[in-house]
């Protein structure tokens, strides 16, 4: 459904009639900035249009300052082939920018209640929201991640910070968490009790501000090369990639835009044949993309009603742990660059689609996930500095069943201990 308003759109999460919010319009962006100012001013320049009369538009500045810290460099591995890196925020992972856009934005919209943020992760996205909520006055956060899904460093990330921040490991697999988060919000005496905000990639506040590296990428891109880039961007609920597809609407030199996938295949199926089935979820070394049902192929389908790849500039391709694996081995040696797994789809991927120019996106650093990374390279990597302090607490979490309904006997005990 369409928006009005840009902050009721990130504070209802889900439209009324439980489908995703979307922009109202895209504002065809004509003049585009020099490539080289910081993000943050990237971000206000390109997300001022979206929220014009909003009460948040005042401060927008501000919050992309807040928000927008860190850099997305650009960074040439071969001949035809450059990777965005993701991963200079906070926790390592590109879920770092819209996580914190979202923060920004909710705590400048003062509630009367406290509010309760809602998130279901598959490894990344929790890290990111707890690190970008933590602390954040009259706000709690409550995050479900599938127990014995995530790596251990991921965990510390989710589950490590104490505070304001609960972390519950659900009895199965991410679908199953995003399944309760979405159920919560359909539930009307849940949001009758609570201020309930979700922080998932349904949460058009996390989505909209990651059009921003697409459209930054794609000018220096252009500027540097005469060309426009093609991406390839490892997908699982596919909000990243629908960021791409934002941006090339509102007329950024984008080309085509290709989904590296993990064994789940639900988004491959979708681009080849424009319909949505839902899929168990299968496990595998690239967890952040294990997604059975991408929520966020909807909000393509509003972009493309009439669906048609060919239309859409798009391609799926399909990679297995095998070739994950593979990659990752040759990777220091091919391109110079290690990938997480990942990242190594799209490094996969780029060997299968032909002629570029070609971006691949690199959407996590690999000492997030050393526990698949360093067997196959045979050394260890080096942890960046932002993630060594958050690496080494103990998580604390508690153990819950998939279920909607003991979901909400915790959120009413957590309703009490906001009170
Ligand atoms: C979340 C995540 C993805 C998948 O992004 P979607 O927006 O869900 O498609 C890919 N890689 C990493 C490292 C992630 O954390």
């Amino acid at each position: 459904m369409k928006w009005r308003s840009f902050s009721d759109a990130i504070v209802t999460g889900l439209a009324p009639d439980g489908s995703l919010w979307v922009p109202e319009k895209f504002p065809s962006i004509k003049a585009a900035l020099e490539p080289r100012l910081p993000m943050s001013v990237w971000a206000s320049f390109m997300l001022k249009p979206f929220l014009e009369g909003d009460p948040l538009s005042i401060e927008l500045e501000k919050i992309c300052q807040a928000a927008f810290s860190f850099d997305a460099p650009l960074i040439q591995v071969k001949n035809g082939l450059e990777v965005l890196e993701l991963f200079h925020g906070p926790t390592a992972a590109f879920k770092d920018f819209g996580a914190r856009f979202l923060a920004e934005c909710i705590v400048r919209l003062k509630p009367t209640r406290p509010r309760l943020v809602l998130v279901a992760t598959s490894g990344d996205t929790g890290g990111a929201v707890a690190s970008a909520f933590f602390g954040k006055p009259n706000i709690r956060v409550v995050i479900l991640y599938p127990e014995g899904g995530v790596t251990p460093r991921q965990e510390s990330q989710i589950a490590g910070w104490g505070g304001n921040i609960e972390a519950f490991r659900v009895a199965g697999v991410f679908d199953d968490c995003q399944r309760m988060v979405k159920e919560a919000f359909q539930d009307k005496e849940l949001q009758a009790r609570f201020n309930l905000t979700s922080a998932n990639s349904i949460n058009v506040g996390r989505l909209l501000p990651q059009a921003v590296y697409y459209a930054r990428a794609s000018v220096d891109y252009k500027r540097r090369h005469g060309l426009k880039p093609k991406f390839i961007i490892p997908s699982g609920n596919a909000g990243n990639a629908v960021a791409a597809f934002w941006a090339r609407t509102m007329g950024f030199p984008i080309g085509e835009i290709v989904f590296a996938t993990n064994a789940n295949r639900a988004i491959g199926e979708f681009v080849n044949t424009g319909t949505i089935h839902f899929r168990t979820t299968i496990t595998t070394l690239a967890n952040a993309m294990d997604v059975g049902n991408p929520s966020n192929l909807e909000r393509l389908k509003v972009l493309f009603p009439i669906w048609d790849a060919t239309n859409a500039q798009t391609r799926a391709v399909s990679v297995s742990d095998t070739e994950i694996r593979e990659t990752i081995e040759q990777a220091e040696k091919k391109w110079g660059f290690l990938p997480c797994p990942h990242t190594a789809t799209a490094f996969f991927t780029h060997t299968k689609v032909g002629p570029g120019p070609w971006i691949a996106v690199a959407t996590a650093h690999p000492a997030k996930f050393e526990t698949v990374v360093e067997p196959l390279v045979g050394h260890a990597i080096e942890v960046p500095a932002v993630l060594q302090d958050i690496c080494n607490r103990v998580p604390v979490s508690k153990a819950i069943a998939p279920s909607l309904q003991e979901l909400k006997v915790i959120l009413l005990q957590t309703l009490r201990a906001c009170e």
